[in-house]
């Protein structure tokens, strides 16, 4: 169980000012959308394939994650994210294809799944009618068939499983599969940490969807960026390349959730979409997520969580969501 419960994209309306016009009205005249995390004070806008990212207090703009506009900062104002008319020109020039900006070509070289628990711990306990139901066997179970079907798609690729039996690698082990994963400047890796909930109230019910935030700077500023660029923003671009994973874990994490909610909504209520700082990806160099597949305690969902056909929906449905990302990913 975690305490923290921030859900995202909450932007406030704000009356158009001289010099502070609402984004949230900006992006509506060009008709592109808005995501915006208040935990992180990081969003982006997005039309088609473009996308602009920001973070408040930020006097930059990163154009499809990867070339940066110098431009006024966006702020908060009564709650409600105002930019100033610099900003607006470049976003609304690059966002209506006024840009010769080209989008950046990564591709998902691998992916780790990650069965939580494992071995002597057993994560949650459950004792349903039927029997007792632990969560480090349903993550297994829903893990292996994920696995199963990304290598059935992606053959090329490797795809991974931190266990594919009940052992019992600890966190840092982990950490260090995904981080010891060998990529080429070109390639990026994902990791889905899959669990199961569990609740003294028996009421509790429902998926939910985490997104981690890795404290990961990578050395993305090369001399000849340098160079070009100065010196004094080298921090700030690197900066910037740390919320652009963040944004991608959010984008990630969207796309299983929405895939959750086809496939189990009417069972199982989606409980939103989270954040917080794991430890297993603290230190991890990758966009990741955590999935709390719903709750072992409530009756009815111990139930169906403890039956093989359920479980294969859930790891159908996150293998749909990874899907989607990559799609998205290397568009
Ligand atoms: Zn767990």
């Amino acid at each position: 169980m975690l305490a923290l419960s921030v859900t995202g994209f909450l932007v406030a309306p704000n009356a158009w000012a001289a010099d502070s016009i609402s984004m949230l009205e900006f992006t509506q005249s060009i008709k592109a959308q808005l995501s915006y995390d208040p935990l992180t004070q990081t969003g982006y806008l997005s039309k088609e394939d473009r996308f602009v990212l920001f973070s408040v207090g930020a006097p930059f703009i990163a154009l499809n994650w990867t070339e940066l506009k110098k431009v006024g900062a966006p702020r908060l104002e009564d709650g409600a994210l105002v930019v100033p008319a610099d900003f607006i020109r470049e976003a609304q020039g690059f966002l209506n294809g006024k840009s010769t900006n080209k989008p950046t070509n990564y591709a998902i070289a691998a992916i780790l799944v990650d069965p939580g628990h494992g071995g002597k711990d057993t994560g949650a306990i459950a004792d349903l009618d039927s029997g007792r139901l632990l969560e480090k066997d349903i993550t297994l179970e829903v893990s292996k068939r994920v696995v199963q079907l990304l290598k059935e798609r992606y053959p090329d690729r490797k795809i991974m499983l931190t266990r594919d039996d009940d052992s019992y690698p600890t966190l840092e082990d982990r950490v260090n599969m995904a981080n010891s994963t060998a990529l080429k400047p070109d390639e990026a890796i994902i990791y889905v940490s899959i669990h199961a909930n569990a609740s003294f109230n028996k009421n509790a019910k429902g998926f939910e969807v985490w997104y981690l935030n890795p404290e990961y700077r990578r050395t993305v500023v090369d001399a000849n960026t340098v160079k070009e660029k100065g010196d004094d923003i080298a921090p700030i671009l690197n900066a910037m390349l740390e919320e652009e994973f963040t944004t991608e874990s959010i984008i990630l994490a969207r796309n299983v959730y929405d895939r959750l909610s086809a496939a189990v909504g009417k069972q199982s209520p989606g409980r939103g979409i989270r954040a917080e700082e794991w430890f297993v990806v603290r230190n991890a160099k990758m966009p990741s997520i955590l999935i709390e597949m719903g709750f072992i305690t409530n009756p009815e969902e111990g139930q169906l969580l403890s039956q093989s056909g359920y479980l294969r929906k859930i790891g159908d449905a996150i293998y749909n969501g990874i899907v989607d990302f990559i799609a998205y990913f290397e568009r």
